[in-house]
C-alpha cells in the first residue's frame, strides 16, 4: 500500500496543465493569462476633468481678476465644440474631455455665480489640477498583462477596459462529482429506513469553487454494474471524475470494476491513510487531443471524501491550472493539550485553532485544538473544524505544544 506521500507523487506525475484556450472574461476568473495583453489605445484617450467644476486658463486668473465668462457646458461622453475664448470658462462633469486652452480645473465647489458669470474662489489654481491627461494611465501598445498572470476581479476590469472580452488562458478544469450508494437520497428528501442524505455532492461541488473548477453533480448511481458504467462512461468527458463512495471492499463496492471496465486505467488503490484508506485513482481513455480523465474514487464517507479532495484533488487541480505552489497546502500549529495518538497509518483528525496563527501579535505558528469526533461520519465534529491536524504513522504520545503539520480546510 502506498504512503500518502507516494501515492501524491502518483498523481502528480498523471496531472499535466490544460492546454491554453479562448475563454470568456468571467470564466476566466482566477486562472492564468496564457497570452500577453497590451493596451489598446492610450489611456486615458483624451485629457479629461476629474470634477465636476469650471474648465480655465491659469493666465486668466490673476490676483486682480477672478471673475470668467461662463461658456460652453460639456458633459461627459460629449465632445467640447470650441477653445476657450479669453476670460471664459467651461462648465465641465467629471469625465468630460477638456476644451483647447483649458489647462486648469476649478472645482465646482469653490466657485460661485455673480450674476451670469462664475467667480473663482480657490487661492492657488495650478497648471494641470484636476486633469488626467492623456496617456497618463498608459499609452497605446504598452504591456499591461504578461502570460502567466493570474487574472483577478481588478484584471478582468483592465482587460474589459482595453476591449477584451474573451482571452486566451490556461482554462478552469472541469470537473464531474457521481455520487454513488443504493442508501443515499438527496438532501430534500426525507431518508428511509436504512438511508442517509447525500451530502458530499454538495461538499464537493463548493471545493470545486474554491480550487476554480466548472463541476457538475450527477444524479446519484445505484450500486449496480450496468448503471455505473454507464453513468461513467458519460464523465469521462471531463478532465476529472470525483467518484464517492464504492470504492472499499464492500459486497456492492462496484466502482472500481465499473471504472476499469470503462477503459479508466488504475494507477493505485488504498493509501496508508485514515480516513481515505479505500481510494482510488486512474486515468480515463485519452480525450481526442485532451489528456484522459483523472479519475478518484472517494470513499464515501464525508471525512474521507474531504480529506481525499485535500490531500489529492486540490494539488491535481492546482497543476491542471498550470498553478504551482506548495501542495498541499499545509501549514504548522502548535498543539494546545497532550495527545496520545495510536495506528499504523497517517491519521487526519478534525482540529480548530484555538489561537490562530496571525492577529493575535504572536507571530509564528498558531496553536490549534484536536476535536472530539465519531469518526469519519461525522459531519457535526468536521463543521466545527479549521482543518485537519496529521498524525503520522505510529503509536505516540504527542506533546502540549509540539508542533505538528496542520492542513486547513481553507
Ligand atoms: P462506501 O464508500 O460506499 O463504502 O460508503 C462509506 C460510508 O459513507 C457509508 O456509510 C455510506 O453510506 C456513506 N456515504 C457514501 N456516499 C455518501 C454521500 N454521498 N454522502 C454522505 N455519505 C455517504
Ligand atoms: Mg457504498
Amino acid at each position: 500500500m502506498l504512503t500518502v506521500e507516494e501515492a501524491l507523487a502518483e498523481v502528480i506525475k498523471e496531472a499535466r496543465p490544460l492546454p491554453p484556450a479562448e475563454r470568456s472574461l468571467l470564466d476566466s476568473r482566477g486562472c492564468l493569462l496564457a497570452e500577453n495583453v497590451a493596451a489598446d489605445a492610450d489611456q486615458p484617450p483624451f485629457d479629461k476633468s476629474l470634477v465636476d467644476g469650471y474648465a480655465v486658463r491659469i493666465s486668466d486668473l490673476t490676483s486682480a481678476n477672478r471673475r470668467l465668462k461662463i461658456g460652453e457646458t460639456i458633459l461627459a461622453g460629449q465632445t467640447p465644440t470650441r477653445r476657450l475664448g479669453p476670460y471664459e470658462a467651461a462648465v465641465i462633469m467629471t469625465g468630460a474631455p477638456l476644451p483647447p486652452e483649458a489647462d486648469a480645473v476649478v472645482m465646482h465647489e469653490h466657485t460661485r455665480f455673480v450674476h451670469e458669470d462664475v467667480v473663482v474662489d480657490a487661492p492657488e489654481v495650478r497648471a494641470g489640477q484636476n486633469i488626467l491627461r492623456r496617456g497618463r494611465i498608459c499609452r497605446q501598445g504598452e504591456l499591461l498583462l504578461q502570460s502567466g498572470n493570474r487574472l483577478s476581479p481588478t484584471s478582468l476590469g483592465l482587460l474589459a477596459s482595453v476591449g477584451r472580452t474573451r482571452v486566451r488562458v490556461i482554462p478552469r478544469p472541469t470537473l464531474a462529482i457521481l455520487p454513488t450508494g443504493d442508501e443515499l437520497v438527496e438532501p430534500a428528501q426525507v431518508p428511509g429506513p436504512g438511508q442517509i442524505r447525500n451530502s458530499n455532492a454538495v461538499m464537493l461541488e463548493a471545493l470545486a469553487v474554491d480550487h476554480i473548477a466548472f463541476s457538475r453533480v450527477f444524479p446519484i448511481a445505484p450500486d449496480e454494474p450496468g448503471e455505473l458504467h454507464r453513468i461513467v462512461q458519460e464523465c469521462l468527458v471531463f478532465d476529472v471524475l470525483l467518484v464517492t463512495g464504492g470504492v472499499s471492499a464492500g459486497q456492492r463496492d462496484l466502482v472500481p470494476a465499473a471504472l476499469e471496465r470503462s477503459g479508466v486505467r488504475q494507477v493505485f488503490h488504498k493509501v496508508r491513510m485514515k480516513p481515505g484508506k479505500p481510494l482510488w485513482f486512474g486515468i480515463g481513455p485519452q480525450r481526442g487531443e485532451q489528456p484522459g480523465t483523472l479519475v478518484f474514487g472517494l470513499p464515501g464517507n464525508p471525512a474521507s471524501t474531504l480529506v481525499g479532495f485535500l490531500v489529492f484533488v486540490a494539488p491535481a487541480l492546482q497543476v491542471l491550472a498550470g498553478r504551482s505552489g506548495p501542495v498541499p497546502a499545509e501549514l504548522s500549529a502548535r498543539l494546545d493539550f497532550e495527545f496520545l495518538h495510536r495506528g499504523d497509518r497517517a491519521t487526519y483528525r478534525p482540529a480548530r485553532w484555538v489561537e490562530p496563527p496571525s492577529g493575535t501579535g504572536t507571530s509564528g505558528p498558531g496553536v490549534i485544538e484536536i476535536l472530539d469526533w465519531a469518526g469519519s461520519a461525522d459531519l457535526v465534529g468536521m463543521a466545527r473544524a479549521d482543518g485537519f491536524v496529521i498524525l503520522g504513522a505510529g503509536d505516540r504520545v504527542f506533546q502540549a505544544g509540539e508542533i505538528v503539520r496542520f492542513l486547513p480546510l481553507r
